[in-house]
């Protein structure tokens, strides 16, 4: 706990005497430690691939200006890093809006299990580069929820993707998606989509962590799979925005399982 104290002399008629005020401050104290610890991050995840293009910039001007096999594998190294710069910047900016919006309920009609699919087709691509196979089960239409799509289709994209990256090689996806006539917590039809990989499956002591912003089990594997280390977060979000929940299981060597509930209507 943090306490902030005041105290003041109080003359209350004739009686003099000081009144000290005990004010619990945690929470405002916590709530900007997070924003300067946010602030820390990403000057820090901006920072590293700025450096090393100021530093191949300087390379191709000086030392490797006359060798065009080291000028080409040096643009190819600043192209990546510019790319994880851009996926950084397109990161915080969803971010970023969607806390805007947290309070604005969306309300457009949304067929969540045909939008599933169309996740599921554009990412077909990543996921036979990785040999893995989706495998569907559920309804393919007609689950109707009060939503946002494009915000929707990143739930999907992002926690798909992560199936495909942290999966195992050649390994099979689950997107299974069931209905509930009556779901406990919502008081009412809901709906599960829930996303399951046969990766090397997450420690639980990370589990609690996993949705904070730039955290990440493994920032080597993360970075080379090209992660922000704010998918999560961003998803997160978005299934507050939608009164739904996240439900995150997982067990070393058994996979791992991301399941969104959605209140249905
Ligand atoms: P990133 O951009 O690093 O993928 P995320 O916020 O999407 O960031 O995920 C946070 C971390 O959670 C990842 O760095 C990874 O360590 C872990 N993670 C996410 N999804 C999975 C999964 N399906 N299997 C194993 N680990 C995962």
């Amino acid at each position: 706990l943090t306490f902030e104290v005041t105290a003041s002399a109080i003359d209350l008629d004739s009686d003099t005497g000081v009144m000290v005020c005990f004010e619990d401050v945690s929470p405002l104290e916590q709530a900007s430690q997070i924003r300067r610890d946010f602030v820390a991050n990403v000057s820090h995840e901006l920072r590293t691939p700025l450096t090393a293009l100021l530093g191949f910039i300087e390379t191709l001007r000086g030392p490797a200006k006359n060798d065009p096999a080291a000028q080409a594998r040096f643009l190819e190294i600043m192209q990546r890093e510019a790319h994880r710069m851009e996926r950084l910047v397109r990161d915080l900016l969803s971010l970023s809006r969607v806390e805007s919006e947290e309070r604005m309920r969306p309300t457009a009609r949304i067929d969540v299990a045909a939008l599933l699919g169309s996740v599921a087709r554009a990412l077909g691509p990543l996921a036979a580069e990785n040999g893995s196979t989706f495998l569907r089960t559920g309804p393919e239409e007609g689950v109707m929820v009060a939503g946002d799509e494009d915000q929707l289709r990143q739930v999907f994209t992002n926690l798909i993707e992560n199936a495909v990256k942290y999966g195992a090689k050649g390994g099979d996806i689950g997107i299974a998606i069931e209905t509930f006539r009556e779901s406990k917590g919502f008081g009412g039809p809901a709906v599960d989509i829930a996303i399951t990989d046969q990766g090397p499956g997450i420690a639980q002591v990370h589990l609690p962590r996993l949705t904070e912003r730039f955290y990440r089990v493994d920032s080597h594997r993360s970075r080379e799979m090209g992660g922000t280390g704010l998918g999560l977060a961003i998803v997160k979000h978005i299934v507050t925005r939608h009164r739904g929940r996240l439900r995150i299981e997982s067990e070393p060597g058994q996979g791992s399982r991301f399941t969104v509930s959605l209140p249905l209507g």
